[in-house]
């Protein structure tokens, strides 16, 4: 369609155009300089979603464009489904035609027109992560490179970031290569591009850099989209990465009307790639480029707003903003300081429960973790409640791929006529189990009737398998069995942790070099922390299933949990934000790999979360959390210290007043831990200032104060039988018979 062909009309910018009521001057501005450049740069909740809404909006109803030559660019699926419905209200019509979606997702759709020009076919499959690693792997293998040294994974993540930074395989030089692949990362990143091709197979980076190959190989193609697209609108772009930065700056050439709404201090994907630098450069790179900004926020209470707006302070390398609201005072920002993990979910819990009393929508409330191994807790209360709750951006706890892989394991151990566990497990991590072993397998089984277990078990008697494949699969059944049997002998909780080991599961993630390895290793360690809380691995496994299985409340209202990456650009009414500990908030792994850069993105992070809240934020940190087997102090995180006093309500749990750390002490490797046998249900709110409680405070049941003696044998709900060593002032020295020796407070123990 050509522009032409539009009639101009000015009608629908009279002041009583629907989409542009209520919007402040800066915003109106915004919306309505359609031509040139624009970056509108402005804090959290100050509207820059809303003014992308109905800038498209407006270059409709004014006719500047048709629906298909307008290209927004969003930073979710969800979020450009969003705004497709809300144009549509705004223009009382349907938006057909719009292209919006997500880089991915524009362009994919681009590509599929133009793949012969990169010697794909336009039916291209786009290959899932796994299956990228394993095409590395092969790779490796057949280069001969040391795949101990450079593990697939590792060398897959390198090739990433590549294709982040816009870097096709010839631009690697010597610099970028490095040592990576013993400086052959070039050569490999070639045959991984050439191997794709051959499977008419495309990864996600390949989406935005064959794309660019695409409009350099043909400038008539590009200039055909410069042609077609009026106006480029992007959201989030403080997280754009080059390669997507490129694409965008080749597409927007054309007319030159590109606006980019972002905030330097929600930027938090540098670890995959984003770069702050494309918002900070876009005056230098768009000729006659304006900036807008926009100061009102008009999503939060005043106290949030001036906690949000106080802690960011503490980063050096932001451009820095004002942001004022008109809206009322609220409440001070609640800082809960619970026993641990356990307690910290029952207290989420709790508050949810009575906010629901109050006829509070659970679509209004939302939880949000730093990484996801702390969801876990959080599903398992929800669901002991019985309040509806959907996982935004990922999948649930025990539904997550190293999840289930290791609970294949425990269920094969549990229960060897379990095929479908076995057969997820049986080559993964790769022991040189092929499809044709498997194949095998499962014919013999099929024939004779058999579970897959005892099939291979048969075999590898035969010499049905290969020698090296049969030597595998006899080194497996041997390790089940002898699982099976430590199983009778041992604690479930040391089984487990042997038993992810030995298979090498655990050992496959930690070569991994890729991004979400460290969290998955988080999750597999929260799984054997969860196991600790069950009897035995059977009492595990069937509490597992019946998670699994529920039933969804499909429609309806949900509360929301997802990580804080996942809730950028959204809002709630109500939110919580728990695991501010030192160690997890700000994440120690991030801080020491990345050091002041990456605690500045933590902080990020922190004002991200805090800048979900319209009405209320909770902030909780646990004294001690189960880390396997065993109990870890935890000190609170340094962004709770870096709130504004005036601002904030402490509460502290009851018993606990005494014992928290300073804020940034950074946790402590001690197992100096309180059983929580004495706890009493309630809360006990407490100013700033007041006294810390000590003794037996808030309704905390003490069982037998002063009448445990040295030599008596007691009972501790987390340690079990023990004998008392020393007593000093109330704090004991036990020797337990199972956790060896600790120390525990007298209140918490029972006389045996
Ligand atoms: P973030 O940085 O978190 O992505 P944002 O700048 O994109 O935030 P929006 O989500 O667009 O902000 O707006 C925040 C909230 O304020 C939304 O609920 C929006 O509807 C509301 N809002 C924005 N502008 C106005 C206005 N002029 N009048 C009333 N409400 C407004
Ligand atoms: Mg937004």
């Amino acid at each position: 369609m050509n522009q032409s062909a539009i009639p101009e009309t000015s009608a629908a910018t009279t002041p009583t155009a629907p989409y542009l009521r209520g919007l402040n001057d800066q915003q109106r501005e915004a919306v309505e300089t359609v031509d040139g450049p624009l970056l509108v740069l402005a804090g959290a909740g100050t509207g820059k979603t809303r003014v992308l809404t109905a800038r498209i909006a407006h270059i409709l109803v004014t006719r500047r464009a048709w629906p298909n030559q307008i290209l927004a660019v969003t930073f979710t699926n969800k979020a450009a489904r969003e705004m497709r419905d809300r144009v549509s209200r705004m223009i009382g019509g349907a938006a057909e035609g719009l292209w919006i979606g997500t880089f991915h997702a524009i362009a994919t759709r681009m590509l599929r027109r133009h793949a012969e020009v990169v010697g794909l076919k336009s039916n291209f499959t786009i290959l899932d992560q796994d299956d990228q690693i394993r095409l590395v792997k092969q790779i490796i293998e057949a280069e001969e490179l040391d795949d101990k040294r450079w593990p697939a994974r590792a060398v897959h993540a390198a090739i990433e970031r590549f294709k982040d930074r816009g870097l096709t395989p010839d631009r690697i030089g010597v610099a970028e290569a490095g040592d990576i692949a013993d400086g052959r990362i070039g050569e490999i990143y070639k045959l991984y591009q050439q191997r794709l091709i051959i499977l008419n197979a495309a990864d996600f980076g390949d989406l935005l850099l064959h794309c660019l190959t695409v409009f350099t190989a043909k400038p008539d193609v590009l200039a055909e989209y410069q042609r077609q697209f009026h106006y480029v609108l992007v959201d989030e772009y403080q997280d754009s990465n080059v390669s997507q930065y490129l694409w965008l700056r080749l597409l927007a050439q054309g007319r030159n009307n590109i606006c980019c709404v972002g905030d330097d201090d929600q930027s938090i994907y540098s670890w995959r790639g984003a770069e702050v630098g494309n918002i900070l450069r876009f005056e230098k790179d768009f000729d006659g480029a304006r900036i807008i900004r926009l100061e009102q926020n008009y999503r939060s209470t005043q106290q949030i707003l001036s906690a949000a707006s106080h802690m960011i302070a503490n980063n050096d390398g932001r451009l820095g903003k004002t942001l004022w609201t008109e809206a009322e005072e609220g409440d001070p920002l609640e800082v809960h300081a619970v026993w641990d993990g356990e307690s910290e979910a029952r207290f989420v819990g709790n508050e949810i429960e009575t906010l629901q009393r109050s006829d509070t929508s659970l679509n209004e409330i939302a939880i949000l973790v730093r990484a996801s191994f702390q969801m876990r807790e959080f599903e398992e209360r929800l669901i002991t409640l019985g309040v509806p709750y959907r996982v935004v951006g990922g999948p649930r706890f025990y539904e997550r791929q190293e999840i289930r892989d290791a609970i294949a394991y425990l269920r094969v151990i549990a229960q060897p006529d379990d095929d479908l566990a076995l057969e997820r497990i049986i080559n993964t991590p790769r022991r040189g189990l092929g499809a044709a072993t498997i194949q095998t397998v499962y014919r013999h089984a099929r024939a004779q009737e058999i579970p897959l277990y005892e099939s291979a078990r048969q075999l590898i008697e035969t010499d049905e398998i290969k020698p090296q494949a049969r030597s595998s699969l006899r080194k497996l059944i041997e390790m089940f069995d002898r699982w099976r049997f430590e199983a009778q002998v041992t604690d479930h909780v040391e089984l487990a942790e042997a038993v992810l080991d030995e298979s090498g599961y655990t050992g496959m993630w930690m070569a991994s070099k890729a991004p979400d390895a460290p969290g998955r290793l988080e999750n597999l360690k929260e799984l054997v922390s969860a196991l600790g809380e069950f009897e035995s691995l059977a009492g595990f496994l069937e509490h597992i299933s019946l998670v699994i299985d529920r039933d969804d409340a499909a429609a309806g209202e949900l509360a929301s949990l997802m990580t804080l990456h996942a809730a950028k650009g959204l809002e709630f009414d109500n939110v919580f934000l728990p695991g501010w500990e030192e160690e997890v908030f700000p994440n120690r792994r991030s801080v020491d790999d990345g050091g002041s850069a990456a605690l500045e993105e933590e902080r990020r992070l922190a004002y991200v979360g805090i800048t979900r809240a319209r009405r209320r934020v909770w902030i909780s940190h646990a004294s001690s959390r189960r880390v396997y087997n065993q109990w870890l102090a935890c000190a609170p995180s340094r962004f709770i210290d870096e709130l504004p006093e005036d601002l904030v309500e402490h509460v502290t749990e009851p018993g606990l007043s005494g014992g928290i750390p300073e804020p940034g002490m950074g946790a402590l490797e001690v197992t100096w831990v309180e059983s929580r046998t004495g706890r009493g249900p309630g809360y006990r709110r407490m100013k700033e200032g007041e006294p810390s409680a000590g003794g037996s405070p808030g309704g905390g049941e003490v069982i037998n104060a002063g009448v445990i003696a040295i030599g008596d044998r007691v009972f501790h709900q987390k340690f079990g039988y023990g004998t008392v060593r020393s007593n000093d002032g109330g704090k004991l020295e036990i020797e337990f018979e199972k956790a060896g020796r600790k120390k525990v407070m007298e209140s918490f123990v029972a006389p045996a």
